[in-house]
């Protein structure tokens, strides 16, 4: 059963209270534009349930975030994907994790570093 949070952006951003630059949806997941990029592409995928964390995920979550992971791949020419992308799921406060609801960070478009903090 998806799971909704009146207070939380990015439930809304799927409502369509709150406008956002939609690249795909279905069912299951909303992928948009990041309001703040922090790659020349960065994309946000968000599974149509609010949840924080992989830890509170449900069955029925778990398969939606699978959906989600075998979605991104099927759109790397829509999303200019084809030179490679890193994928982040950001989980709690060391992780900066802003946005109490799960979701996807989709960076590509620039040779990437591997040095988090
Ligand atoms: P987190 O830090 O929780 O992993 O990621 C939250 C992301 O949501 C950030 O990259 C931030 O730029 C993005 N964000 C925050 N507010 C908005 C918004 O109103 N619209 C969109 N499209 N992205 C947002
Ligand atoms: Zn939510």
């Amino acid at each position: 059963m998806k799971r909704f949070d009146e207070n939380c952006l990015f439930c809304k951003i799927i409502k369509g209270d709150i406008p956002a630059k939609k690249m795909y949806e279905d069912d299951d997941m909303l992928i948009f534009c990041d309001i703040d990029p922090k790659a020349p592409k960065h994309y946000l995928c968000v599974p149509k349930s609010h949840f924080k964390l992989l830890a509170d995920m449900t069955e029925y979550e778990s398969e939606l975030l699978r959906k989600c992971l075998q979605k991104i791949p099927t759109l790397k020419d829509e999303l200019g994907l084809n030179d490679g992308y890193r994928l982040v799921i950001n989980q709690g406060d060391d992780a900066g994790q802003t946005v109490f609801h799960l979701h996807i960070h989709i960076l590509s478009g620039v040779k990437m570093g591997w040095t988090p903090a």
